[in-house]
């Protein structure tokens, strides 16, 4: 499920996953520059994942459905919802 990981204050994959935080996002520590943050939703999904997701959203038009099948927070396809509908 996890896609390339990179750092996003220098772009270094050269990374340490550190455990997650209360709010499911995915801690990590850069070997690289030294730094301790957190990866957004957007870091766990590859565009296709994120398609079919969001395809089996629209099939089923349930978002507990969506949760139970991928492991995906409802907030998380919200947010995707919204962009979507911005574009
Ligand atoms: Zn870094």
């Amino acid at each position: 499920m996890v896609t390339k990981l990179l750092c996003k204050n220098c772009g270094s994959n050269n990374i340490v996953l550190n455990g997650k935080r209360s709010n499911g996002r995915q801690k990590y520590h850069c070997k690289n520059c030294r730094c301790y943050r957190t990866f957004g939703p957007e870091y766990y999904y590859s565009t296709e994942r994120k398609e079919e997701i969001l395809r089996t959203y629209k099939e089923r038009a349930s978002l507990r459905g969506v949760r139970r099948i991928f492991g995906v927070s409802i907030t998380t396809v919200l947010t995707w919802l919204k962009k979507k509908s911005q574009a």
